[in-house]
């Protein structure tokens, strides 16, 4: 396993997510222009910054993993599971480089 390209691909991640997450507060926080009075418009605004609120709670999610991810790789614990101590399968860390769980376990607990 190459453990360079997993972090690299691993820091390609974080800086996609950092650059979404700040476009998302950038959206919320420059948007001072009156709400519109029409009611329906209002009920779609709404659902939108919902929307958007959500993919920021799961980019900062997913950023948290990311990082962990890469102390792991710095701490060489990196493809370890870290419910079971059992190694992540190579397929798995490809697809999910900052997978933490064996499949086992992820499918076990739902993750
Ligand atoms: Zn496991």
């Amino acid at each position: 396993m190459d453990l360079e390209k997993i972090k690299q691909r691993l820091l390609e991640k974080q800086a996609e997510i950092m650059l979404r997450v700040a476009r998302t507060h950038d959206h919320i926080h420059h948007r001072e222009e009156p709400v519109s009075a029409d009611f329906s418009e209002q009920v779609t605004e709404l659902e939108h910054e919902e929307i958007i609120h959500a993919l920021d709670e799961e980019g900062r999610v997913e950023l948290k993993r990311i990082s962990q991810a890469l102390q792991r790789i710095e701490s060489g614990d990196y493809g370890i599971c870290l419910l079971c101590g059992e190694e992540i399968g190579e397929g798995r860390l490809q697809a999910l480089p900052e997978a933490s769980q064996c499949i086992n376990c992820a499918n076990a607990s739902g993750a």
